[in-house]
């Protein structure tokens, strides 16, 4: 193997071919990853700068949009309720779910809603008028006789009045225990057509009835019905003029209303009821009635609010820590404001920026505190850009981020796909290229040691018997012999050993042909004992010789093979030759032939060293010797086996071995027979 290095000088830089060849391709490839890497990185720095320089020139626009929006909302809103009462101006605005609340001053800057009580309770006020039944009745809780006093009053009075006075009788006989009496009697004042066209202070007498009223019939179920048009009556006054135009004050009417939604809940028969009135807009109405109130409590008179322009929206100050807005209008009917809670507003203007936001960028609206009013509270990426509102929303601003995960890859998705199939395509190229160059050039080093292989074994086995040759010829030139018989041994010797080389040089040609593809089989039907009696003819003088036993087991005919038999019979010797080589001392060498089916088959046998089982399939190996030193003894070079394989593929067979160290070997040729030919006779 040493010898073969030296001798092959494409060996040793058979290694360095591979080892440039793999830097040839993954250099190139590493450097294309990472080109494409880069390319990739750079495409989204990219994307990014053109998405930025996209969305901050359509900021202006967006706040444009935004304060247009905004305020063409505003004057649209203020335009539906501008000349209405204060309870449906009122209504109307809290229909509007972005409102929390409303307040009304008239053109003086005085409070039209919400309108509170002048603070003389319709109660109380008749003690003064009827003071001696009401010193029987809560002095000296004389019921009967105030009932009485109270009855005659009721008489010669009119108007609230009286009522005033059957009320304070019903709540005697309540207290004496006639119930009955007492709700007919209530009945009467909760009822009274005064309601339509009653003053606001006589609305919050009738509301207070009704409340008496509510409470009397909640308990026995025959005033059922009664109940339930109490119930109806007072909702009937919340939030609503009468046909004289007058309404409850707002902070009756909230605790009006505060009662209704508690007997609602309590009572599903009633809740019905408010929904009928309010669908499901109580609550609501109240909170933003106790918000109103609770502004006008902060800015009683216009006046108070007279920095604060018209259009704009506005932080107020809210004692409770809430954060609420107002919008205020302005004109000649006097002024207006709209109160928004904190998600109000940005409910209120996320509509007009909803346009804007896409897959890319959201936007954040932040107030004149810098307090978030839409938008996520912890967005993925810090702003790149913003811009201030003025006009309508003083100190506000809009600031826009990118949107987190992969938006740039998104965005850049095709150009990036583009880059990745080439780049992979390329990779692919030089993959294949490396893949055909590195198949070309191991051919070629396998070739090149094939021939420096060659070269090395013609030499070497040339050299031996051409020496012996040599020496056997001087020593019968230079006399050096006993006798005849001696000169015979002599040249019987140089004969052999011609012969020998004669053998080899026609394993070398054949060789050579075979690997320049250059062999040509002169293929004709051939009756394949004809073949078998040919190879055992040759071989014959040799395997008669003295300890050796030749047999052979050939039928007069078996089948027609399309062969070269020149070829064939080259296998058989070789098969033959190896079987003497490989035996000792008592040789028994059988050749057989017989037809197996579609296939005629020869068997070369021999009782001789055997081959062992891993070396069964390498021995069609070129060069390929099991041991070496028996090998040499028995004046081989490793290429018989490999040409016949050679010679049995080309006719389309096969050969294999059966072997067992130490007790011989079968050698099987598989040829096809012809088509359409009859099987022959069995041998004789
Ligand atoms: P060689 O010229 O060395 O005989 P071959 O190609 O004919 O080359 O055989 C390859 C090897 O197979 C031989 O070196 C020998 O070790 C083994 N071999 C071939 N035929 C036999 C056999 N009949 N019995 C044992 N060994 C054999």
């Amino acid at each position: 193997m040493r010898n073969l290095r030296k001798l092959d000088p494409g060996y040793g830089q058979f290694r360095w071919v591979v080892l440039l060849l793999a830097v040839a391709v993954i250099l190139p490839t590493v450097c294309l990853l990472w080109f494409m890497n880069e390319v990739v990185k750079n495409e989204r720095l990219v994307v990014r700068q053109k998405l930025v320089t996209i969305y901050k020139n359509q900021l202006p626009t967006v706040a444009r949009r935004v304060e247009e929006g905004f305020s063409g909302g505003c004057r649209t809103a203020r335009q539906k309720t501008r000349g209405l009462d204060g309870y449906r101006q009122f209504r109307l605005a809290v229909a509007d779910h972005h409102y929390e609340g409303l307040i009304v001053y008239g053109p003086d800057g005085a409070p039209l809603y919400p309108a509170l009580s002048a603070g003389d309770s319709a109660i109380t006020r008749p003690a003064e008028r009827f003071a001696d039944a009401w010193e029987l009745e809560f002095a000296q809780a004389r019921y009967e006789e105030a009932a009485q006093r109270y009855e005659q009053y009721a008489r010669i009075s009119d108007g609230r009045a009286r009522l005033i006075a059957r009320l304070a009788k019903s709540r005697c006989l309540r207290k004496l225990g006639r119930t009955d009496d007492a709700i007919a009697e209530c009945r009467e004042v909760a009822f009274s057509p005064l309601a339509d066209t009653g003053d606001s202070s006589t609305l919050v007498f009738l509301a207070n009835a009704r409340l008496l009223l509510l409470n009397w019939t909640q308990g026995p179920p025959e005033y059922a019905d009664l109940l339930a048009q109490t119930y109806r009556a007072l909702l009937s006054m919340l939030y609503r003029s009468n046909q004289a135009g007058a309404a409850l004050p707002a902070d009756q009417n909230l605790f009006v209303a505060r009662k209704t939604l508690q007997i609602a809940e309590a009572r599903p028969e009633l809740a019905v009821c408010t929904r009928e009135y309010f669908e499901d807009s109580l609550a609501r109405l109240i909170a933003a009635e106790e918000q109103s109130l609770t502004f006008i409590e902060q800015f009683p008179v216009a006046e108070t609010l007279e920095d604060w322009r018209a259009g704009t929206l506005q932080r107020i100050p809210s004692p409770a820590n809430t954060v609420h807005y107002g919008i205020m209008h302005r004109d000649d009917s006097g002024s207006c404001v709209t109160l928004l809670s904190h998600e109000g507003a940005g409910s209120l203007l996320r509509d007009y920026i909803r346009e804007f936001q896409d897959i890319y960028v959201e936007f954040r609206l932040l107030d004149d505190a810098g307090r978030l009013v839409l938008g996520r509270a912890e967005p993925a990426n810090e702003a790149f850009a913003t811009t201030s509102l003025g006009q309508y929303l003083p100190g506000w601003t809009i600031a826009v981020h990118f949107r987190g995960g992969n938006v740039f890859e998104q965005a850049a998705s095709e150009q990036i796909a583009i880059y990745t199939w080439t780049g992979i395509l390329v990779i692919l190229l030089i993959l294949l290229s490396g893949a055909v160059a590195a198949k070309s050039i191991g051919k070629q080093v396998r070739l090149n040691k094939l021939k420096n292989d060659f070269i090395a074994t013609v030499t070497h086995e040339l050299k031996t018997p051409l020496a012996s040759m040599r020496v056997l010829v001087e020593t019968l030139l230079e006399g050096n012999y006993r006798d005849q018989q001696q000169v015979t041994e002599y040249l019987q010797l140089v004969s052999k050993e011609n012969e020998r080389l004669s053998r080899l040089i026609d394993n070398f040609l054949t060789f050579s042909r075979m690997e320049r593809n250059k062999q040509a089989f002169r293929m004709r039907p051939t009756e394949a004992t004809a073949i078998a009696r040919a190879a055992a003819e040759a071989v014959k003088t040799k395997l008669s010789r003295g300890n050796c036993v030749f047999e052979t087991n050939i039928p007069e005919q078996v089948s027609e093979v399309n062969a070269d038999p020149d070829a064939l019979v080259t296998v058989l010797v070789n098969l033959l030759d190896n079987a003497y080589k490989y035996s000792d001392n008592e040789k028994r060498i059988t050749l057989n032939v017989e037809r197996q089916g579609r296939a005629v088959c020869f068997t070369v046998s021999d009782n001789g060293v055997g081959i062992p089982r891993r070396a069964g399939k390498r021995i069609f190996r070129r060069f390929y010797q099991v041991d070496r030193s028996l090998s040499r003894r028995a004046e081989g070079c490793g290429l018989g086996l490999s040409i016949a394989k050679f010679i049995v593929d080309a006719h389309a067979g096969a050969i294999s071995v059966d072997s067992k160290p130490g007790q011989g070997s079968t050698f099987t040729v598989k040829l096809p027979v012809m088509a359409g030919r009859r099987q022959g006779r069995s041998p004789a």
